[in-house]
């Protein structure tokens, strides 16, 4: 009898829908409550738009975990893939490089990052809750958690990208045979009697010192632009409902492949209507709640419900528009496979399209149309 108590919802919508007696899973359906029971205005079929981390696997080691949401999980995500990884304090993500570029938030706590480009430039820095880095594709790194350890989303320019395919430093060492290794670095084999015999990934490690005591001078100096950039030390674009802080090629030079948008919904706010002209968009909620309405054409529309730790997508030109349905600020992050952030705002197109045109068409009256901003208010209320 408890699946038709008052504080289970059902999916019933005025006179449409009835109760669900049978087996059901009901923390799903409270979570995504326009899934249940779908505004009127949704129509037709849309392709699956949200994966939570918490449905990943998460892979452990001694020293933190790791879990991602890539195509496999969310097959319609083919521009980018996404890594959640913990590092306790002092433990290492260990040297290695990939074939895709890495950005990275840190959402929590701080580490240390390094990185030795083609030409042995190299980059050392710290990094903390609000910062990001990128490592362009190939280039060889390291992460290591300071003394509060840290938390981080790193994204990667290929949907198919997996974070259990890298090329790690203890991996190359294992499978070379030891007479290489030791004429490679003009060692003796005997040095190498403790090497690892397989990949190490993550793995504990001690707090490092002060970051000028971790320094090493290239001859060649340092990488020619930084690879860290404060993005919530950034000021933001205030609009009425909230605020925007866009990171791309034009203010952070390195990231050539990635641009993102860190959004933050006050309660009762909206992103507003808008699309994206240029690619697909990978969104990653980082607190608070929010529901996604994304418009297909062909009369194809649907509404997704997001909370801390989702993931979300939008399909290359898809109207959509983000509400804070929470009482609490909605913090979500816009990423895209693009030198630079791009949006087309609903709004902004019709207040700069001759007034009667709109009005004809989505039959209001002239004035209202006359008295929309003509700047774009990307956050909205
Ligand atoms: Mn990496
Ligand atoms: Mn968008």
């Amino acid at each position: 009898m408890s699946q038709i108590s008052a504080d289970i919802p059902q999916p019933i919508r005025g006179e449409e829908g009835g109760p669900d007696i049978g087996p059901r899973n009901v923390e799903l359906d409270r979570q995504n409550p326009d899934l249940l029971v779908s505004p009127p205005t949704d129509s037709g079929t849309v392709p699956n738009l949200k994966f939570s981390f918490s449905m990943a696997h998460n892979r452990l080691s001694q020293g933190g975990w790791a879990r991602e949401v890539t195509q496999r999980e969310l097959p319609i995500a083919t521009t980018l893939a996404g890594v959640d990884m913990k590092l306790d304090p002092g433990a290492y993500r260990e040297l290695h490089w990939h074939k895709q570029s890495e950005w990275a938030y840190v959402l929590e706590g701080s580490c240390r990052i390094s990185a030795v480009d083609q030409e042995g430039r190299n980059f050392l820095d710290d990094v903390r809750k609000g910062d990001l880095w990128f490592f362009p594709r190939g280039v060889p790194h390291h992460i290591q958690a300071l003394g509060d350890g840290v938390e981080f989303l790193l994204v990667f320019d290929d949907g198919m990208f997996s974070e259990n395919s890298t090329f790690l430093l203890s991996d190359f060492f294992a499978h070379t045979p030891k007479s290489v290794l030791a004429k490679n670095f003009g060692w003796s084999v005997d040095q190498l009697e403790h090497i690892p015999e397989r990949e190490k990934y993550i793995f504990p490690g001690q707090v490092p010192p002060p970051l000028e005591a971790d320094r090493v001078v290239s001859p060649t100096g340092d990488v020619p632009r930084t690879f860290k950039h404060r993005l919530l030390a950034q000021a933001p674009q205030r609009f009425p409902g909230g605020t925007v802080r866009i990171v791309d090629s034009s203010n952070f030079a390195a990231s050539t492949t990635t641009a993102a948008a860190l959004v933050e919904v006050e309660p009762g706010g909206l992103r507003e209507l808008h699309w994206h002209p240029n690619d697909d968009e990978w969104q990653y909620y980082v607190s608070g709640f929010g529901r996604m309405g994304v418009f297909a054409s062909s009369g194809v529309a649907r509404t997704f419900d997001f909370q801390a730790g989702d993931v979300g997508y939008v399909p290359f030109a898809y109207g959509h528009y983000v509400e804070n349905v929470g009482n609490e600020p909605l913090v979500f992050l816009e990423l895209f496979r693009q030198p630079r952030f791009q949006d087309v705002s609903l709004t902004q197109w019709m207040a700069n399209t001759p007034p009667q045109v709109s009005a004809d068409t989505v039959n209001v009256p002239r004035s209202l149309i006359e008295a929309l901003p003509k700047t774009k208010r990307s956050v909205v209320r």
